[in-house]
């Protein structure tokens, strides 16, 4: 059936804890979806604890998987999902997979979380930008990016709703028809805001959610976020309003338990990045019970 997929997920492993493919992979193969992973790194645990060992893919090594695959016809995929990537020459062997898998399935969808940093600070080389900007951007179906990775990548200061819904049409002009900037902070709010543009010159339909911003901090929780969108707005496909509902659904349900857990244990859930309950919640991600709408503009 066409509501279901199967996906080239490349992104971090942490043997323990949710982030990357750790917190992506369950979730869609909780929505029906066949996931083949390919782990970027291999770490410990994800690198905001204390410290992480582990090992980094390279660009020919992600190159020999994919020829492997080839060599036995078995590139095709109906979606490519990517998030954090530490370097340049692994985004560029990304870019050269995606038109790899295009070539076989001219109908692929790349969705492309365009992880760079958070609140205003990096977390990847400055060289990065410039290539997230000039060609994998062009290159997404879908993008979703944060308050500032959105500001890297247009040049904006997002600081209004306005100055949102213009990033979104900025980065539809350069390539993805729908854009979810997953959060913006304005005074002490979140807001997620999505943007799909039906075609090509065409205003794009745009919506809002307004979101309770829980007093804690998680890691792997953009990850989780943008699985979910690539599952849901697949099912959904005219209707990315409905998708980000269901995300975002699925997001406060899950942190509410995390949150919860954490006070139960006795654990000061302001002191340290909490990790998420991603398996305790696999009900909240089958059927999420949407509470958070969607407004649209
Ligand atoms: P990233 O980790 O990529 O910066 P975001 O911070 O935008 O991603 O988080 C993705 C989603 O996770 C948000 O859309 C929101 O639904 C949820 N989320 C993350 N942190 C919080 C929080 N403190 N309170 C409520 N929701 C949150
Ligand atoms: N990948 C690795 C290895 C990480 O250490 C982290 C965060 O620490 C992430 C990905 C991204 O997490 P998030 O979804 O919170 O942006
Ligand atoms: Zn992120």
């Amino acid at each position: 059936p066409s509501d279901t997929g199967r996906v080239l997920s490349i992104q971090s492993h942490t043997v323990q804890g949710y982030v990357g493919n750790k917190s992506a992979v369950f979730p869609l193969q909780l929505l029906g979806y066949d996931v083949d992973p390919i782990n970027s790194v291999q770490f410990s645990n994800h690198t905001g604890y204390p410290t992480f060992k582990g090992q980094v893919l390279n660009g020919q090594q992600l190159c020999d998987l994919i020829e492997g695959l080839e060599a036995n016809d078995l590139l095709f995929y109906t979606h490519v999902l990517t998030g954090y990537i530490g370097s340049v020459s692994f985004l560029d062997t990304i870019l050269e997979v995606i038109n790899k898998l295009r070539a076989v399935n001219a109908k692929l969808t790349y969705v492309c979380d365009p992880v760079m940093g958070d609140e205003g600070k990096l977390y990847v080389p400055e060289e990065l930008v410039h290539v997230y900007r000039e060609k994998v951007v062009p290159l997404a179906s879908m993008l979703t990016p944060n308050q500032f990775e959105a500001e890297k990548l247009t040049g904006l200061r997002i600081n209004s709703e306005e100055d949102g819904r213009e990033a979104c049409a900025i980065l539809h002009a350069a390539g993805p028809s729908k854009v979810v900037i997953t959060s913006i902070t304005i005074g002490g709010i979140l807001l997620l805001i999505g943007s799909h543009q039906k075609e090509k010159g065409l205003k794009p339909e745009q919506f809002k959610i307004l979101i309770h911003k829980i007093p804690a901090y998680f890691t792997g929780t953009g990850d989780l976020m943008t699985a979910l969108l690539l599952g849901w707005s697949n099912k959904y496909p005219d209707n990315l309003d409905k998708a980000a509902e269901l995300a975002v659904s699925t997001l406060q349900a899950l942190l509410r338990r995390t949150l919860d857990d954490y006070k139960r244990a006795g654990y000061d859930p302001t002191s340290s990045s909490l990790e998420i309950r991603l398996i305790q919640s696999q009900e909240e991600i089958r059927n999420p019970n949407v509470e958070l709408k969607a407004e649209k503009y």
